[in-house]
């Protein structure tokens, strides 16, 4: 289906500085908006709060049309700086079309979150019980005064930050007080149902239940010989398994969701072959980017991008040397050759990881 802009533009108030709806338009405690259409779909955006917050974002992580998603769990992300920001969906349903505007203009979202800036339409599949834990009319009001009074809370314990009760957030709040840590931000007030639990032995917590089916997690005693003999030790940032086990025994679920490292793994098994405890690193590493893909809807695993790009991945600077003395050149020959590396990325163009994320694949 073709999208269709909407003109027209709620009433609204402001607190804080801080374009609130106090009519059509619900909002989620995610800090998304919701409007329904005569069509029966429901329009997604995110509401000026979460702008004023965050400031202008560089790219959208979009939701895929046709995928079913629900209530709470992380649907889509902005990135801003190399930082991720997910959000939750407001309510169950299947994706039926993004507004294609604001993958080439990503300002849209904060210079109009109302209007142009919306996200996606989606089908509601439970919409009156989901209504039930949105905000409407007046109540807006009250909810982003008190989430405004929250966020100055939050600063003064977080980054010392003592701003005055009643002025205006200055936009791109985050910005202007990087102090106050951007994991804990997104945490406190978008990703709000991201938990932090512990992973305990028996629990249903499906990553604990398969590292605890493959190897021998509680064994490891932190020697770190995995990663001595690990070449993805050598990249930026670097892989160590040793942390990732640490990790996962500790229980920090949220840390374990944004470390990009796992993905820097070659599969070499070397870990495995070296790992005095026989905790099996390898199988760990596999476990835990399954765990990561199937906990957060928006990971794109940033390998993908490096490969896209240059056709490898990791590490090739370690073996130079290596490489020198077996007559090789300095990087591999796809990387060299233009059309092989054309072709290549041809080809990872028809997967659907990579044609769902298209806008950032542009080589
Ligand atoms: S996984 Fe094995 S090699 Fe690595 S730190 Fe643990 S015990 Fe040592
Ligand atoms: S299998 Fe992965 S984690 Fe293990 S040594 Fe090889 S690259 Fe490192």
């Amino acid at each position: 289906m073709t999208p269709q802009q909407t003109s027209e533009r709620p009433p609204m108030k402001e607190v804080f500085g801080i374009q609130v709806p106090t009519a059509a338009y619900y909002l989620h405690q995610g800090h998304a908006w919701v409007a329904l259409e005569e069509t029966g779909l429901v329009r997604v955006g995110l509401d000026d709060f979460s702008q004023k917050i965050l400031g202008t974002a560089d790219s959208l992580k979009l939701p895929a049309v046709g995928r079913t998603y629900y209530q709470d769990k992380v649907c889509l992300a902005l990135f801003k700086e190399g930082r991720k920001a997910s959000f939750e969906a407001p309510v169950d349903g299947v994706i039926e079309a993004v507004n294609p505007k604001v993958r080439q203009q990503p300002n849209l979202v904060h210079d109009d979150p109302y209007g142009e800036g919306w996200l996606f339409l989606i089908k509601p599949t439970d919409l009156e019980s989901n209504l039930e834990n949105l905000s409407s009319g007046e109540a807006n009001v009250t909810w982003i005064d008190e989430e405004a009074h929250r966020l100055l809370k939050f600063m003064e314990t977080k980054g010392g930050v003592i701003l005055p009760d009643g002025g205006a957030v200055v936009d791109n709040l985050y910005g202007h007080y990087p102090d106050i840590g951007w994991r804990p931000l997104i945490k406190e007030f978008f990703a709000k149902n991201l938990t932090t639990t512990v992973l305990e032995e028996g629990s249903i917590k499906d990553l604990w239940q398969d590292v605890y089916n493959t190897g021998n997690l509680q064994y490891c005693f932190n020697c770190s010989t995995c990663v001595s003999g690990c070449p993805a030790s050598h990249g930026n940032p670097p892989l160590l398994v040793r942390n990732l086990a640490r990790k996962v025994i500790l229980g920090l679920e949220e840390e374990l969701l944004m470390d990009d490292t796992p993905w820097a793994c070659v599969s070499c098994s070397r870990c495995e072959e070296m790992c005095p405890m026989n905790v099996m690193p390898f199988e760990l590493i596999l476990s835990i980017r399954q765990w990561q893909c199937r906990n957060d809807e928006t990971l794109i695993p940033p390998a993908i991008v490096e490969i896209y790009k240059r056709g490898y991945t990791q590490a090739v600077g370690v073996n130079l040397e290596l490489r020198k003395s077996l007559g090789l050149a300095p990087l591999p020959t796809i990387t060299n050759n233009q059309e092989q590396l054309g072709l290549f990325q041809e080809m990872l163009m028809k997967t659907q990881i990579v044609s769902d994320n298209d806008y950032m694949f542009k080589g």
